[in-house]
């Protein structure tokens, strides 16, 4: 038995002076059932708390630590780079390295915008999409999460699914009003809501694989309708790579499926762990961005010297080393095989699902292909697995409706671990 005392008592003194005593909701593990750790230290995929206890890490700070915690080639420069200011308030070369690496990243992406998180990125794409289009109705689909703003807020995936908040209070009804939601995968009703509101929708927001109701990959007949649709009546198509970006591939989802999105919304990933989002698109729609045009969008801190010197470290590693890709979905076909043969054997109610290099187990059999289908995942199942994995040393997303973030730091011993503590841990719950 782990001691958690020190945890213990920063969460106690959290409590008093943080909401649930924690920055972001998921964090609390309340929806598994226990307080949460404080973590003291990380290092290629293990995490040690402050009681000193050790994790094998399947959080990956959800997604940018794809090549696990501080990698030495993200070390390098650190302090030069302190040593020339921390922020400036005014352009530095490093914001234009970084543009052009995205720019050159990413199929159709001609001007880019740096902010400072993913939820600012999509919050601005959409209003670069209605500022364009003149229009403004917004299509988003159920279980997609795309950060706190209040138009987003709608019928969202991660912490708002876990804590059955899906959309939030204090978001005004006038807000969301121009908020259609749709099902995720289904094509038929896809065109039905362009037929009866296409000419009206300013944009349609995507996460090309949903990595926020657990892993559920879009259909290919799915983005090639919504592609082609969009493109019928005029609707700017924005795909939010927050996760999916850099991830499945250098040039994200959009190079996996082969399909071109009007805009594309990045995150965590491009800033290697710092704070930082990008959003961009095609340079007739961008072209209205101020101060060429009248939509505004501004950030104090955004293009941070030291957050661009950490993201282009990061990009340049990853364009460096392909391999890094089909390394990271052979960890997840592993995990893949092994677990779909412990499931079988034993017949455990649950489904490991992947795609590319992103992996989840769902608490349940069936069909996985909506958040209709995800809703009915057995949580308490999911809560006593978490901390059954917990004791035995091994941290994975506090929330059923999260995959696990793989990294390149996670060794095959990495992999047998989850496999033979997994297996243990459902004979346990079944
Ligand atoms: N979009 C997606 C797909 C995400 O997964 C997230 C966060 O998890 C966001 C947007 C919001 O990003 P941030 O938490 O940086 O605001």
């Amino acid at each position: 038995m782990h001691s958690y005392e020190k945890s213990k008592s920063l969460y106690d003194r959290a409590k008093a002076v943080i909401p649930g005593g924690v920055n972001s909701p998921v964090r609390a593990f309340k929806s598994v059932g226990r307080e949460p750790i404080f973590i003291e230290s990380a290092k290629d995929s293990t995490l040690t708390d402050v009681d000193g206890n050790t994790y094998i890490d399947f959080i990956g700070s959800w997604g940018p630590m794809i090549l696990g915690h501080t990698p030495p080639f993200m070390q390098e420069d650190f302090n030069k780079v302190i040593k020339r200011g921390i922020s400036y308030g005014v352009p530095s070369p490093l914001e234009v390295e970084m543009a052009e690496k995205l720019v050159d990243a990413y199929k159709g992406l001609e001007l880019v915008r740096m902010v400072n998180s993913g939820t600012e990125a999509t919050m601005s794409a959409i209003r670069v999409a209605r500022g364009y289009t003149g229009r403004t109705k917004i299509l988003k689909f159920e279980g997609c999460y795309h950060g706190h703003s209040d138009a987003l807020l709608v019928k969202s995936g991660s912490g708002t699914l876990t804590y059955g908040v899906p959309t939030s209070l204090g978001v005004p009804e006038s807000t969301v009003k121009d908020t259609l939601v749709g099902t995720y995968n289904d094509v038929q009703e896809l065109e039905s809501i362009f037929k009866a509101e296409g000419d009206l929708l300013s944009c349609v927001i995507l996460e090309p694989v949903a990595g926020n109701m657990g892993v559920v990959p879009a259909s290919e007949e799915f983005i090639k309708a919504l592609r082609t649709l969009c493109s019928k009546y005029g609707v700017v198509l924005i795909f939010d790579e927050v996760i999916t970006g850099f991830r499945l591939a250098y040039g994200g989802a959009s190079e996996v499926y082969g399909v071109e999105p009007d805009m594309v919304c990045f995150g965590k990933i491009i800033g290697g762990g710092l704070p930082v989002g990008a959003y961009g698109g095609k340079r007739e729609i961008m072209s209205i961005v101020s101060p060429l045009g009248g939509v505004y969008q501004a950030g104090t801190l955004s293009g941070n010297p030291l957050a661009m010197h950490c993201g282009i470290k990061m990009l340049d590693h990853l364009k460096a080393n392909p391999q890094i890709y089909i390394e990271l979905e052979d960890k997840a076909k592993y995990l893949e095989k092994e677990m779909k043969m412990v499931i079988e054997k034993h017949q455990f109610p649950v489904t490991f699902v992947r795609y590319r290099s992103m992996p989840c187990l769902f608490f349940k059999t069936g069909a996985l292909s909506s958040y209709e289908d995800v809703k009915s995942c057995d949580i308490e199942a999911y809560a006593a697995f978490f901390r059954s994995m917990l004791e035995e040393g091994i941290l994975l997303p506090p929330a059923q409706f999260e995959g696990l973030f793989l990294s390149t730091a996670h060794t095959q011993w990495h992999l047998d671990q989850y496999v033979e503590k997994a297996e243990a841990a459902l004979i346990k719950l079944y």
